[in-house]
């Protein structure tokens, strides 16, 4: 399959500010890719470069294996899905998802149809003729998707499309996008600052860092195999451990990553450890251990039977889960 969208070593610089810095990376068609990292890391300047709305200061784009140098947006084949929405407060729903529809010269009837239809499948049947400030958060975000999808693009841009929604809203359309990916097929971009977002809906993700991208993986891939101490921080909450201490465990000096749920309680045997902390997380509870000086967060099932602070306890996990990475 060919690459949907790739970039060869792009950089885009504001003055001094590299906001992309030297990026190789390559989305194949019919995936849904996730660019995440914190603010400020690049990761919307990356989108704006894709959709044509940037052009890079170094380096070279391709889209479906054709170089978009000089292409303006309206001739990629890719819409986008903004951070705020930019519905037109003025139109109602149907007009702003025919919107684009409209420019195109489609005809009134045939454009509504369309929009319709769309409509119907980030369902919101029936809301054709509200204006934008009579919908909730969520509803209004789903017209921004419609308004997107309704041109038919090969790529579909995502800025932070959760982002406004509230914790199960959230954790619903996340749902709803993740099948709708698969159902089109087209290929999806979203950006997002939130690793749980990135986790649960990507095929790959792109981890962001001061305009780099850090890793390009799988979710069980950055999760498990982070390669950097960035990554391994970021996605999700490791255990860093630093070289003396690792060179101890495994007899290399190098920095390492271990997941609190891969640390065990045991009886005998593993490394003695003292309780400092003791937190209650829902599902699971969050021990904080000092380890021969070092600090360690195991995470256990809330319902097991789990040592309270001050006191001392043995602790192992597999040698496998103790994962040596680069010191960056
Ligand atoms: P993210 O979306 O990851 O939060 P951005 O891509 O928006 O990050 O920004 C990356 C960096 O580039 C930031 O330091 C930001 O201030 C800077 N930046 C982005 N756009 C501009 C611009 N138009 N002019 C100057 N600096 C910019
Ligand atoms: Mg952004």
């Amino acid at each position: 399959m060919s690459d949907a969208v790739s970039f060869q070593s792009v950089s885009r610089c504001y003055g001094d500010v590299k906001a992309v810095d030297d990026v190789t990376l390559s989305i194949e068609e019919g995936e849904f890719f996730a660019l995440l990292g914190p603010s400020g890391s690049g990761k919307t300047t990356s989108l704006r470069l894709i959709a044509g709305f940037e052009q890079p200061s170094f380096g070279d784009i391709r889209l479906f294996g054709e170089s978009v140098s000089g292409i303006p947006p309206y001739q990629r084949q890719i819409n986008t899905v903004f951070q705020d929405y930019a519905l037109f407060p003025h139109l109602n729903v149907i007009d702003n998802v025919a919107y684009g529809l409209m420019i195109a010269g489609v005809g009134k009837s045939e454009r509504y149809r369309e929009a319709e239809s769309v409509l119907e499948m980030v369902k919101l049947q029936g809301f054709s003729d509200r204006r934008p400030a009579a919908l909730s958060g969520g509803q209004r975000q789903r017209v921004a998707l419609a308004r997107a999808l309704v041109n038919k693009p090969r790529v579909l841009l995502l800025d932070e499309p959760l982002g406004a929604l509230d914790l199960k809203l959230r954790e619903q359309m996340q749902e709803e996008l993740k099948s709708l990916q698969r159902q089109l097929g087209i290929t999806f971009v979203l950006v997002t600052h939130d690793q749980s977002e990135a986790l649960s809906m990507a095929d790959r993700i792109a981890v962001f860092s001061e305009g780099r991208a850090m890793q390009v993986d799988s979710p069980e891939g950055i999760y498990r195999r982070p390669a950097s101490r960035f990554v391994a921080d970021f996605v999700g909450s490791s255990n860093v451990l630093p070289p003396q201490f690792v060179e101890r465990l495994s007899g290399q000096p190098r920095w390492a990553s271990l997941r609190p749920e891969s640390v065990n309680l045991v009886n005998e045997g593993g490394l003695r450890a003292t309780v400092t902390g003791r937190s209650f997380l829902g599902v699971m509870t969050k021990l904080s251990l000092n380890v021969e000086g070092y600090a360690l967060s195991l995470l256990a099932p809330s319902s097991s039977a789990l040592p309270e602070e001050g006191m001392q306890v043995r602790v192992n996990w597999q040698p496998t889960d103790l994962h040596l990475m680069e010191a960056k």
